[in-house]
């Protein structure tokens, strides 16, 4: 379907649907910075899921918020886009 066209990583956090666009990022770090744990650079320099689990829902969706370019896009459990 057209979800595999996507190139998104997606998890299911604290009730919150985020999803990173792994081809928007660039790599400024700025959420690794922000939410400590909840994301990573890969061998590309690219964002990906760390262990998010772990970060408060508070400090995640700050995290999310802080993307320059908005690579990060969080859905509330309605599917409400609330970030960016
Ligand atoms: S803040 Fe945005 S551009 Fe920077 S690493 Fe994270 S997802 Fe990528």
């Amino acid at each position: 379907m057209a979800e595999e066209e996507m190139p998104e990583e997606r998890r299911t956090l604290n009730g919150y649907l985020v999803c990173i666009d792994r081809t928007i990022c660039v790599g400024f770090e700025d959420c690794v910075t922000e939410g400590p744990g909840a994301f990573r650079l890969d061998d590309e320099g690219i964002a990906t899921f760390d262990a998010p689990e772990s970060v408060e829902a508070t400090d995640l969706l700050a995290a999310c918020a802080a993307c320059p370019v908005d690579a990060i896009r969080v859905l509330d459990g309605e599917g409400r886009q609330i970030v960016p």
